[in-house]
């Protein structure tokens, strides 16, 4: 069975990636600079234009995982490891493009409209104080001096030391730009032509494959005698690969902005490049790629009640993307039962935050370097837990 490259190996291993979205790309980046492997990147469509696009960019451990229920036990875990490979990720993209990737260490403010939204920041803070991860407690009043620009109304809230933000779009056009340079990688504009022989899939010219085509994962296509059939053929387990449709809009970041990611309950306003992100709406089992005016109007007016003064803000842009999603809300990383097809997707509301760390989890495996304990967990072959 194929379990890695060898490691002893006297030539490097050739790398198919399908999907070049902040995954892909990662990936990409990882194995072409970083280990040097040379990387095929196939894509249908424009390279970074899914997801990947249309997410706000938030880097977010502790919003995002410290106290979800039913998520897999150790997503706390992966997404803290991320958060902290983020600053040298960016500065090794920047370098190397030679432009900005938009990471900015600055930390997020969670705050709380109604006791629900208190209870919910009380439960992230109990998780954080027993993990001893840095956060600081903020009144109302304290709030009220560090940003402005919120509403009166908010009751008070947390500062999270861990929960950052990147521009994405400016990191996948950094990576990109960085990997077009590259003689080690190649793009392909267009499916790769798999095939299946003995039970495994294979593509002339390269020694392992790695599907990362985020929500579409499930149904890359795969020939064999003649046939073309869906990789959830071989890789049973990307059947749980789920979607979640979100709309986002953003508006211009005129006086009454805030400076800061603030997030409250399921809204949230992100600072990028003067304007304000708001969103987002979290829609399972949708896929659309086209906003709806209602649904962009009870965004905006959620907003607006976390900031008043964003009443009169122009919008800017309106958008809409699809998240992977899987049963227990964490990513598959790994390699599949079939040997040398490895999956990276599924990374739901953490793609950003999760590309780091999935860059090296599977560099590692296909490059036969040791997996960590907390890496192995997101097996695409795991059970899930009984909460999930
Ligand atoms: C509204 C919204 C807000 C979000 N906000 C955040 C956030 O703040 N922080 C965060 O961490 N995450 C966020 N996310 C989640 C994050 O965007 C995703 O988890 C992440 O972008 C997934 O990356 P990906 O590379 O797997 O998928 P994608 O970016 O969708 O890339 C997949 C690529 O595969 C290509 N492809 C599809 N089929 C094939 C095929 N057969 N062959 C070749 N290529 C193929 C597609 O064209 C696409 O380019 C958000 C998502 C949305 C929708």
């Amino acid at each position: 069975m194929f379990r890695g490259f060898p490691r002893n190996s006297s030539s490097q291993p050739r790398v198919a990636i399908i999907g070049a979205g902040i995954i892909g790309l990662s990936l990409a980046f990882e194995l072409a600079y970083r280990r040097g492997t040379r990387v095929t990147l196939f894509d249908t469509r424009p390279a970074g234009r899914g997801a990947s696009w249309a997410a706000a960019g938030m880097i977010a451990p502790a919003f995002e995982a410290a106290a979800e229920e039913g998520v897999h036990p150790r997503l706390f875990d992966l997404c803290l490891e991320s958060a902290r490979l983020w600053p040298a990720f960016s500065e090794d993209i920047e370098r190397l493009s030679g432009l900005s990737s938009g990471f900015e260490a600055a930390p997020a403010l969670a705050v709380a409209l109604d006791a629900g939204e208190a209870a919910h920041l009380a439960a992230i803070s109990q998780v954080l104080s027993a993990r001893g991860v840095a956060h600081r407690q903020l009144t109302g009043d304290d709030l009220a001096q560090m940003e402005p620009a919120l509403s009166r109304d908010v009751l008070g809230g947390l500062e999270l030391e861990t929960d950052t933000r990147v521009d994405n779009r400016r990191t996948v056009r950094a990576l990109l730009a960085a990997l077009e340079a590259s003689p080690r990688v190649t793009f392909v504009k267009g499916a790769a032509s798999l095939t299946s022989r003995n039970g495994r899939v294979h593509l002339d010219g390269h020694d392992a494959i790695v599907a990362a085509a985020g929500w579409e994962t499930p149904v890359i296509k795969v020939a064999e005698r003649g046939q073309l059939y869906s990789l959830v053929n071989w890789e049973t387990a990307l059947d749980d690969i789920d979607c979640h449709a979100g709309q986002m809009l953003s508006v211009a970041a005129g006086e009454g902005a805030p400076e800061r990611v603030v997030r409250a309950g399921h809204v949230y306003l992100v600072p990028r490049d003067g304007q304000v992100v708001i969103g987002a709406t979290m829609e399972p089992d949708r896929v659309i790629d086209t906003p709806e005016a209602e649904v962009i109007e009870a965004l905006r007016l959620e907003g607006v009640k976390l900031c008043p003064d964003l009443a009169g803000a122009p919008v800017t842009e309106r958008w809409a993307g699809v998240r992977p999603g899987t049963p227990d809300h964490a990513p598959f990383i790994g390699e599949t039962v079939t040997p040398g097809l490895y999956v990276a997707a599924g990374h739901y509301r953490n793609g950003i935050l999760l590309a780091p760390v999935t860059a090296q989890i599977i560099a590692d495996q296909i490059l036969g370097q040791a997996v960590g304990e907390l890496a192995a967990t997101f097996t695409p072959r795991r059970a899930y837990s009984a909460t999930a």
